[in-house]
Formats: structure tokens, C-alpha cells, sequence
């Protein structure tokens, strides 16, 4: 059903005074009031609409009702639904709907319409409009809330916008987001070449220290593939929840990348094959060493050789895709190496340093599992846990700035949001789309714009 808004605006200019930009300037600053003036006229005639078919049982068949004037039969204790379709209209409400939108806050005069049938007092448009009984927000508002705090630009969000939504309601967004239940599909083992794990620190309710948790797998591809966030929550629960969204559940070797942290050594044991990120090497070979009673300055050159062995498989990103001509040379460098560290584990045989070369020992069996797979696959598996860290810090810094002490639900779910778009835009494109429900019942356009005062 075709309908038409007439909008009359009203400007000064100074002749020869105004220039482009103050004008532009004014237009901007008349952009969201004027849009939202507009969604008011639609939703009061859409209200209209809805009343009119309602009403008019003369006119409308049954037919045109379809899906409209759905309420509870009146002083049904159960709840149960009335089929009765023909009501009386019976004015406005004495307040209006107030809902903020993403053009500020929206004041919604609500019909009321009486049931023929049992006499129950309801507004329709409220249920046309599929935001809920005590919605107070929009799902475009939600997910520009949502985005602004990904992009920590809480003040971006209502600086020159009649929005008003405190701290505590964007937490009430986040909390009250369903992204918990969804992006739980199944992944394959077989797509992945690396599982990484870490976790850190961050600042919650009342000052009380919690802890982040997060899993990512790496694909085959190369992308992330976010498997999961967790706070505070301990390493054999997040194991349990990982392994269940795994399809297969024979044991696959995808090496396992985590820094060291405590309680992981087993972690996805039965699936991933565990390496501990590389850049510890050094660090745990002079522990090693030291074990065998060796001083700092002379387990030094031992420390500084492995760093520069185990230094030639260090990608320079996170993760990338080896071409075919760079294996050979990777494969040679490969083989170099691996006697190198061999024999350095025989020199350490002899000199007694056991520590150290057991260490060295189970050191060179990962690292070398790992590259035998870049090689096998021609994916380089991420080597350092540096992407985590990356996203870690990133989601410390919106913690810090905007969701300071959040609850750990909402902390688990800004970052999880946070994964999911940063490393799967299209599905956090596609789940938004999917919300927001656009399935093409609402079409507007400009019909003509003209000015009244042509007559020179
Ligand atoms: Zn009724």
C-alpha cells in the first residue's frame, strides 16, 4: 500500500553571506532529527493501517488480517490466545513508547484497540512491529552500540545525537546479546592446522581480578577461526566446550600453540598435539641448564644458538601460506638445523648436562613436528601466540575504556563479538542481517523535492 510523506522545510539564507559549508553544516545537523520525525509519521500510519483493517471487517476479509490484532484473551489467568480478530479503536495511550533508535530517542504514540470478542484492550502495532512488549531499543540502535564499543567510540556513539544510553545500558546490551548461542557450528579437525590458547588478567566488578580465556583454531587457509572465549572459567571446562563444537573424534594431530600458561599441558591432548610456543625455547633451555648447574654467562652461547636455530623457522607473520618455490630452501635450512641440534644435544650428553639436553630433546621433537607439517601442508602454523596476545590487548583496551567492571557474562561476550569480527566478518555481517530481519516489506523513496519560490 502506497503511502506519501509531505515534508515543508524552512530556511534564512543571507545573500551572498552563506557559503557551502555552513550550509552542509546546518543540513548535517538536520539529518537524524529529520529522519526521525519521519519514522514517527510511518509508524503512526502504519498504527493507522493496522487499526483500519482491525476495525473495518466491512471492507477488509479475514484474509488481510492475517498475523495482526494477536493478544490474550482478557482475564485469562493462562495467557491463552484469543482468535478473535475484529476490535473497536479506543484512542492513544496516555504515554507514548519511548525507543531509542539509531537516530536518536523515539517517542511512539501506541493505539489501543478493544477485542469484540472478549473485550481484552490491546495495541497492535506493538506486535507488527516485532520488538517486543517492553523493547525500549531497536536491533539497528543495538548494533550500533555494540560496533561503537568494538571500536571504542562510546562518545562517537551519542556526541551530537539525541541517543542517550548510559554505560550500564550498553552493558545490558551486551549481556542481553544471544551471540552465546549462536556461532556454535561444528568445526572440522581436518581444516585446522593450529589450535592456540592463552588467557589474561583483566579488571572486573568492584576491582576483583578475573581471567579471559580464548581459543582459536587456524585453518588451512590461513584464517582465524574463533573457537571460543571464556571468563573465568578453568582449562577442563573450556577443553569440554572446545572439543564439542570438533567434528571428528579420532585423535588428529594439529599442533597445539600456548604460552606456557599453567594447567594447558594436556589441553585438547587427545586431538592436538601440544607445542609450546617457541619463543620460550631459550628461556626454558636456560632454565634447563641451570638445573645442571650451569651459570648464566655459561650456558649463554648455548642459549643464543638455539635462539638462532630455532630463529629460521620464525615466520614473520602469525601465520601465512609457504609457497611452493620457498619449500625447498625452508626444507634445507630444515634439515641444517635439526643436525645441528642433534649434535648439540650429544655435546650436552657428554658434558653431563642432562636437564639440558632432555629439554633440548623434547624442544626439537615439536618444533620439528611443525615444520614437517608446513612442509606436508604448505600452511605455516602460527608460531608465537602473538596473534592472541594481539587480541587480548585489544580487548583489554575496550574493557579498560568503556566495559569497566563488566560482568562475566558481558566480558565474555564483548569478546567473543570482538573474535568474531575482527576475524570472521562476513558471519558477524550475516548475523547481523539475520537480526535485524530484513526480508524486503518495506520499500521508501524520494518521490520529488522541489522548492516553493521559483519565480524569477
Ligand atoms: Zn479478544
Amino acid at each position: 500500500m502506497e503511502q506519501e510523506i509531505h515534508i515543508t522545510l524552512r530556511y534564512n539564507l543571507t545573500t551572498g553571506n552563506a557559503n557551502l559549508n555552513e550550509i552542509v553544516y546546518r543540513l548535517k545537523e538536520l539529518r537524524d532529527p529529520l529522519v526521525l520525525r519521519i519514522l514517527e509519521e510511518i509508524l503512526k500510519s502504519y498504527d493507522d493501517l493496522i487499526a483500519q483493517r482491525l476495525s473495518r471487517t466491512d471492507i477488509y476479509p479475514s484474509k488481510k488480517r492475517k498475523g495482526l490484532g494477536r493478544h490474550t484473551r482478557k482475564d485469562d489467568t493462562d495467557g491463552r490466545p484469543c482468535r478473535g480478530r475484529k476490535a473497536r479503536k479506543r484512542g492513544y495511550r496516555k504515554k507514548p513508547r519511548k525507543i531509542s533508535t539509531v537516530f536518536g530517542n523515539l517517542n511512539v504514540p501506541i493505539r489501543e484497540v478493544e477485542c469484540c470478542k472478549c473485550g481484552a484492550r490491546y495495541c497492535p502495532l506493538l506486535s507488527a512491529l516485532k520488538i517486543g512488549f517492553y523493547a525500549r531499543t531497536e536491533m539497528n540502535f543495538e548494533h550500533e552500540v555494540i560496533e561503537s564499543v568494538i571500536d571504542t567510540n562510546y562518545r562517537r556513539l551519542i556526541d551530537g545525537r539525541s541517543i542517550d544510553i548510559s554505560l550500564g545500558g550498553i552493558h545490558n546490551i551486551v549481556v542481553g546479546s544471544d551471540i552465546d548461542e549462536t556461532f556454535q557450528e561444528s568445526v572440522s579437525a581436518t581444516d585446522l592446522s593450529g589450535i592456540m590458547a592463552d588467557g589474561t588478567g583483566v579488571k572486573q566488578q568492584k576491582g576483583r581480578k578475573g581471567e579471559l580465556r580464548a581459543v582459536i583454531g587456524i585453518t588451512k587457509a590461513g584464517r582465524v577461526e574463533p573457537l571460543g572465549s571464556f571468563s573465568n572459567t578453568t582449562w577442563p571446562e573450556i577443553e569440554q566446550t572446545i572439543k564439542k563444537r570438533i567434528k571428528e573424534a579420532e585423535p588428529y594431530n594439529i599442533p597445539f600453540i600456548y604460552d606456557g600458561e599453567p594447567g594447558l599441558d594436556d589441553f585438547m591432548a587427545d586431538v592436538a598435539e601440544s607445542q609450546r610456543c617457541t619463543w620460550h625455547g631459550p628461556r626454558g633451555l636456560y632454565h634447563a641448564l641451570w638445573e645442571d648447574g650451569l651459570k648464566k654467562k655459561e650456558s649463554r652461547p648455548e642459549t643464543d644458538k638455539i635462539k638462532q636455530l630455532i630463529g629460521i623457522e620464525l615466520p614473520e607473520n602469525d601465520f601465512e601460506l609457504l609457497k611452493e618455490e620457498d619449500k625447498e630452501q625452508v626444507k634445507i635450512r630444515y634439515e641444517s638445523s635439526k643436525t645441528e641440534i642433534k649434535e648439540l644435544i650429544k655435546t650436552f650428553q657428554e658434558k653431563g648436562y642432562k636437564h639440558g639436553a632432555s629439554y633440548l630433546e623434547k624442544l626439537s621433537d615439536r618444533i620439528f613436528t611443525n615444520i614437517e607439517l608446513w612442509l606436508e601442508t604448505g600452511v605455516i602454523a602460527p608460531k608465537t601466540t602473538s596473534l592472541l596476545e594481539r587480541l587480548f590487548r585489544e580487548i583489554g583496551r575496550r574493557l579498560k575504556k568503556i566495559a569497566w567492571g563488566w560482568s562475566d557474562k558481558a566480558v565474555t561476550n564483548i569478546s567473543k563479538m570482538i573474535m568474531i569480527r575482527q576475524y570472521s566478518r562476513d558471519k558477524w555481517e550475516k548475523y547481523w542481517k539475520h537480526k535485524l530481519g530484513i526480508k524486503g516489506y518495506f520499500h521508501i523513496k524520494i518521490a520529488s523535492v522541489t522548492g516553493s519560490c521559483r519565480t524569477f
